[in-house]
C-alpha cells in the first residue's frame, strides 16, 4: 500500500513528465526516508535534494526518476554500473528495475551505510565498490548501462570505453550552475548524444576518502 506521502510525490512525478509505469510503482514503493538521517526523515517525500554529509545531497526523486526512465528507454539493460553511491537511493531503484547493480563510491563511511541499508531493504543483487568512478569498474565491463550521479566537466573516458554497444551512458557535464544531463548511446566506435535538462549536481571529485 502506497502511503499518502509516496503518493502524493508519484503523483507529482506523472505530472512533471515520467511516465514509465515500472519506474512510478518503484518509486511508489521505496521508503526514500530510510536514507535520510532521522532528523530529515518528514522532508524525504518532498520533491527536494537533501543533505546525506561530507557535503553531498540525495538527489531529486524527479532527477532519479528523469534519469531511471532515460536508461531504460533502451531495451536489454540488465548490467548497470552507477558512479557515485551517496546514500543509496538511487542504487535501490535501480536494483528493484534491473538484474544486477555495480555502484561506486568515493567516500567510505558513506558507501558502508549505503550498503547496510540496501541490505536491510533485502536488495541482495549490488555489488559495491570504494574507488574514484573517474576510472568507472573495469572488472565487470561491458555494461548496458551507465549512470553517474556527480558531475565531472568532461566525459570520462573509461565510462565510455566500458559500455556495451548499443549501451546508455545517462551523466551531467558542467560546472556548478551551469551542468547538462546527457544521454550517450554507444554505436561500435560511435557515439551518439542528447542533451535531456539543465541541472545541478554535485562534483565528481578524484581521490578517496
Ligand atoms: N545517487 C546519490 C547521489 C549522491 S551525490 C543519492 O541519491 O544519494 C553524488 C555522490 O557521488 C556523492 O556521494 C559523492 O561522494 C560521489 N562521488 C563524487 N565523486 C566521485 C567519484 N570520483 N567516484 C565515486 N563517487 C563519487
Amino acid at each position: 500500500m502506497l502511503n499518502h506521502y509516496r503518493k502524493r510525490l508519484i503523483e507529482q512525478l506523472l505530472a512533471q513528465g515520467i511516465s514509465n509505469s515500472n519506474v512510478l510503482e518503484v518509486m511508489g514503493a521505496t521508503e526514500r526516508h530510510m536514507f535520510v538521517d532521522e532528523a530529515l526523515s518528514s522532508h524525504a517525500y518532498t520533491n527536494n535534494a537533501l543533505p546525506i554529509g561530507y557535503g553531498q545531497t540525495i538527489s531529486q526523486p524527479y532527477i532519479v526518476a528523469r534519469m531511471t526512465q532515460a536508461l531504460l528507454s533502451q531495451t536489454n539493460i540488465s548490467k548497470v554500473l552507477e558512479i557515485g553511491t551517496g546514500c543509496g537511493y538511487q542504487t535501490a531503484i535501480l536494483a528493484q528495475l534491473v538484474k544486477k547493480v555495480y555502484t561506486v563510491e568515493r567516500i567510505k563511511p558513506l558507501l558502508d551505510k549505503a550498503q547496510k541499508r540496501l541490505e536491510i531493504l533485502g536488495l541482495n543483487n549490488i555489488v559495491f565498490s570504494h574507488n574514484d568512478g573517474y576510472l568507472g569498474w573495469n572488472k565487470y565491463k561491458s555494461y548496458q548501462g551507465i549512470i553517474v550521479t556527480a558531475a565531472p566537466t568532461e566525459i570520462p573516458e573509461a565510462l565510455l570505453n566500458q559500455l556495451s554497444i548499443g549501451g546508455c551512458l545517462i551523466i551531467p557535464i558542467g560546472y556548478k550552475g551551469k551542468q547538462s544531463l546527457l544521454k550517450i548511446i554507444r554505436n561500435h566506435n560511435t557515439y551518439e548524444q542528447y542533451v535531456l535538462d539543465q541541472v545541478s549536481f554535485v562534483p565528481l571529485q578524484k581521490g578517496l576518502i
